[in-house]
């Protein structure tokens, strides 16, 4: 941690509550203190005392493309060249909402928000008032943003702080979300039987990565999406990490899945606040000014945020996906050869351009498995990464990102650096 940092972080923390604004940026789960970043560029972060690292995180998913890429910086300069906002319709919006529909086919309507936590909000108040029923289904490890609803077995920064959800929850509300366990289609199935009328929706990350990346098994999201279909309860799939990660089109793409609403964020706004909720037109109809669902936003589609989202989305071409998740593959292969010669217990999962790295002996298949994991033996090799210039996200229940922007290089840099790290922690893990 170097100086400049440390001193911007004393500063921040009389200001801010634990020096942050959103809290895993604290590195409270690895037991160390947050670099300040001075700039990015490409696959790499630049802190204020000069050091550079390969950055895994890129915002948190956002970055497909990497740090300060040409074509999306002077997108931006054109559109604020015209101004920074209007408050009224302007053609950006058309022309990214029409080049995500073009990708999700299923998103017959959608409308533009300026968070995930805003879009998956949304999307329940449309499902309960559309279906005229309160309760929604939700997976334990499962972050859909931080409104009262839904921090309710929550995974993400609410697990890696130790909160089994948070206080200042209305109590009435908490009994209307039902928590289930992920890839358990017993539970579902359970839960309909029982319930199925007062369901309004089951909301999902298809690719779970707010617990670690947690692929879904198939059986489990076509039995959420047949009883949702058969009980006329809502299927959501939240897509705001997946979308445009996981694959083209999604998990969805993925699985194969028509949601009945989608939601979208991160890699839509290209590094700018830009989310959205869409899908059946004949749902989306009752959104205000057209139906009795309000909604409504003083800076939804900003013209900035919108050519931003745009070139990114223009920015992957054909081949993005396949060069990305090729780059993945190697890079989370390699690491467990890795773990096999200096005999540590790792699980490494990966889908698309999403990984992240378990100290556990068998495959993470939901909340609890990651919890079981060995979070210091992650905390310590978090802390090595970093002093070897590697930025990992900060928690063992964060997923980790490649962009467009990591070469080759980058990927076999990353690998000799883990392997120096497991050399030197290699043999004593279970010691701990
Ligand atoms: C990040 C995330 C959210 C919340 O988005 P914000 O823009 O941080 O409010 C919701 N759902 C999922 C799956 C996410 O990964």
């Amino acid at each position: 941690m170097g100086k400049q940092s440390s001193e911007y972080f004393q500063e921040a923390k009389k200001l801010f509550p634990g020096g942050v604004n959103s809290p895993v940026r604290a590195f409270k789960a690895v037991g160390g203190q947050p670099l300040f970043i001075e700039s990015g560029s490409g696959s790499r972060l630049r802190d204020v005392d000069g050091n550079t690292y390969i950055d895994y995180v890129l915002s948190w998913g956002p970055l497909v493309l990497g740090h300060a890429v040409d074509s999306v910086q002077s997108a931006v300069r054109e559109a604020v060249n015209l101004g920074s906002s209007f408050g009224a319709p302007s053609p950006r919006e058309l022309a990214l909402g029409q080049e995500l529909q073009r990708r999700l086919p299923f998103l017959e309507k959608m409308r533009f928000v300026n968070s995930g936590t805003e879009a998956t909000m949304s999307a329940i108040r449309l499902a309960r008032a559309v279906t005229g029923r309160e309760n929604i289904i939700k997976f334990e490890g499962c972050y859909h943003g931080h409104s009262d609803s839904f921090l309710i077995g929550a995974g993400s920064g609410v697990a890696s702080l130790g909160l089994a959800d948070s206080a200042g929850l209305p109590a009435a509300l908490i009994p209307e979300t039902l928590v289930l366990p992920y890839n358990d289609s017993e539970a579902v199935k359970a839960i309909f039987q029982h319930h199925a009328s007062e369901i309004a929706g089951v909301i999902v990350e298809a690719v779970a990565g707010n617990m670690g990346l947690i692929p879904a098994d198939r059986a489990f999201l076509e039995t959420i999406a047949l009883l949702c279909e058969e009980h006329s309860s809502l299927f959501i799939v939240d897509e705001v990490m997946t979308g445009f990660r996981a694959a083209y089109g999604g998990a969805c793409e993925l699985y194969q899945l028509q949601p009945d609403l989608v939601c979208l964020g991160k890699v839509i706004g290209g590094g700018f606040p830009v989310a959205a909720f869409g899908g059946k037109a004949c749902y989306m109809d009752q959104i205000a000014p057209l139906g009795p669902v309000y909604q409504a936003g003083t800076l939804s589609g900003n013209p900035i945020a919108m050519a931003a989202g745009l070139a990114t989305l223009l920015g992957l071409g054909v081949n993005a996906f396949a060069e990305m998740e090729a780059r993945t593959t190697r890079l989370c292969q390699g690491i467990q050869g890795l773990a096999k010669k200096y005999q540590l217990p790792v699980q490494v999962q990966w889908r698309g351009s999403m990984f992240s790295l378990f100290f556990a002996d068998k495959p993470v298949q939901n909340f609890k498995d990651a919890q079981s994991a060995n979070y210091e033996q992650f905390a310590n090799f978090h802390q090595l990464l970093l002093t070897k210039g590697i930025y990992w996200a900060p928690s063992q229940y964060e997923s980790n990102f490649l962009s467009l922007a990591h070469t080759d290089r980058d990927i076999e840099q990353t690998l000799q650096v883990i392997e120096e790290v497991f050399r030197k922690i290699g043999g004593r893990v279970w010691e701990s």
